[in-house]
Formats: structure tokens, C-alpha cells, sequence
């Protein structure tokens, strides 16, 4: 018991730093951005070194997307709570990301169960809970496919379920995946995941994962309604 305090003492103040770190590393990203940028405006057109700096400006950027990402993981979760509906939530992110469906010729379909009461919620959090499960889906299905989101309520407990018809996720695959960091996509961050379940632990809930690969996925959110 007592190494399980010392442990969260330390998980704690790691936390901490790595939360003042990201600040201090946001200003000089932004100053070499900025410089990075007079320096492309400054060749011509027909300069090789143009494309050089929109390299440099192009991982300026990653780099900055990463440590907003993992900020949210790192920053104490104590404030900005609301009483606000799950369905609601899930209404404002679809028009979201419908473009990226649309182009990965993806359809969206909604069953929303209309009892479900309000909960208390940092809203901004549980957005990009779905924002991200959302555009995970959607990268699964290049060939496109269906991206099916369903609530249902029963005993105080709110079901969500996000389902694919995706590349699914191998066996193998399965328990590294909440893991920060973890990603097959050459492009990823592989923080989506794992910022998606501290958001829903910070609500007393549930995240977890059942795939088919080669058929889709599905993650499955339970949320309690605390009384
Ligand atoms: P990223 O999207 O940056 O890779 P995530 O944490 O969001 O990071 O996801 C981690 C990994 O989990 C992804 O790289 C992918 O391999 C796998 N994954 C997540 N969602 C799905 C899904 N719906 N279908 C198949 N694989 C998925
Ligand atoms: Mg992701």
C-alpha cells in the first residue's frame, strides 16, 4: 500500500514536469516556426531550399501537435465540469470529421438512445474523445466502409459503442494499444488512444476494444451516472 502512494507520488510529480517542460518547449517551437517561415519567404520560387524549410516548418508542426496531445495527458483533470448530454457530444463531432468520411468513402450511421440522462463531463475532453476514436475508425477504412456509433442506457450505466468495418487490429496488437505512443500509422502520434482512456478514467468510466481483423473493430465506452 504504501509503495502504491510512493509510486503515485512519483507518477505525480513526473507529470508536473513534464507538464511545465511542454510549456517551455511551446515558445521556442513557435519563435523557430516563425523564423523558419521568413526563411522560406526569402528564396525564390524556383529554390530548392524552399522546399527544406517547409520540411522544417512541416515537423515544427508535428512536434507542436504532439505536445498539445500530450498535454492533455499530463495536465490534472479538476476543473471545467458540466452537466452535459453524451448525445449531444457525439451530434457536435460528426459534422466534424464527416468531410474525412466523405473522402475515405465512409458512411456514418446514429442510434442514440434519447433517455439518456446528463452527466457531469468536461465537455472539451469528451469531444476529443470521440474526435479521436472517430478519425481512428475512419483511417482503419481507406477502401471505405461503415462508421457506426450507438448509445444505449440501462441501470445507470451509459453504453457507447464506435464500430468499424475496418482492417480490424491484430491479437498481438490488442493490449499495446491504450499504450502512449503506440502506433502502426507512419504518420501517428500514437497518443489518441491513450488520451482517450485517461479522459474517460478521469469520468469514473470504461474503455475497451474487441476487433476482427480483416472485419472492424469495435470500442466499446461505459460511462456511470453517478447519483
Ligand atoms: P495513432 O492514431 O496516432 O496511431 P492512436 O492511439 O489513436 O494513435 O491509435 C493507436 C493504434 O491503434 C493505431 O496506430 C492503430 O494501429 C490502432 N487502432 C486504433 N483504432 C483503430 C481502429 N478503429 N481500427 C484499427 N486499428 C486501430
Ligand atoms: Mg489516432
Amino acid at each position: 500500500m504504501e509503495e502504491k502512494v510512493e509510486m503515485m507520488e512519483k507518477l505525480s510529480i513526473a507529470g508536473e514536469l513534464a507538464a511545465g517542460a511542454v510549456h517551455e518547449i511551446k515558445n521556442p517551437l513557435s519563435a523557430i516556426r516563425g523564423f523558419a517561415q521568413l526563411l522560406e519567404n526569402s528564396f525564390n520560387e524556383a529554390d530548392e531550399r524552399r522546399e527544406y524549410t517547409n520540411i522544417i516548418i512541416n515537423e515544427i508542426d508535428r512536434l507542436s501537435e504532439l505536445i498539445k496531445e500530450f498535454l492533455v495527458l499530463t495536465k490534472p483533470d479538476n476543473r471545467h465540469y458540466s452537466k452535459e448530454s453524451i448525445n449531444k457530444v457525439i451530434g457536435d463531432i460528426v459534422p466534424l470529421i464527416q468531410t474525412k468520411a466523405v473522402m475515405n468513402n465512409v458512411s456514418i450511421k446514429t442510434s442514440l438512445c434519447e433517455e439518456i440522462p446528463e452527466i457531469s463531463m468536461n465537455k472539451e475532453h469528451m469531444k476529443q474523445v470521440f474526435l479521436n476514436l472517430f478519425n481512428n475508425a475512419i483511417e482503419a477504412m481507406p477502401q471505405g466502409g461503415e462508421l457506426i456509433v450507438i448509445t444505449t442506457y440501462q441501470d445507470n450505466d451509459i453504453k457507447i459503442e464506435i464500430i468499424d468495418t475496418g482492417c480490424g487490429i491484430l491479437p498481438e496488437n490488442i493490449k499495446k494499444l491504450f499504450n502512449p505512443f503506440f502506433t502502426t500509422k507512419e504518420e501517428g502520434t500514437g497518443l489518441g488512444l491513450s488520451i482517450c482512456k485517461r479522459i474517460i478514467e478521469n469520468h469514473k468510466g470504461s474503455i475497451s476494444v474487441d476487433s476482427n481483423p480483416g472485419k472492424g473493430s469495435t470500442f466499446t465506452i461505459h460511462l456511470p451516472v453517478l447519483i
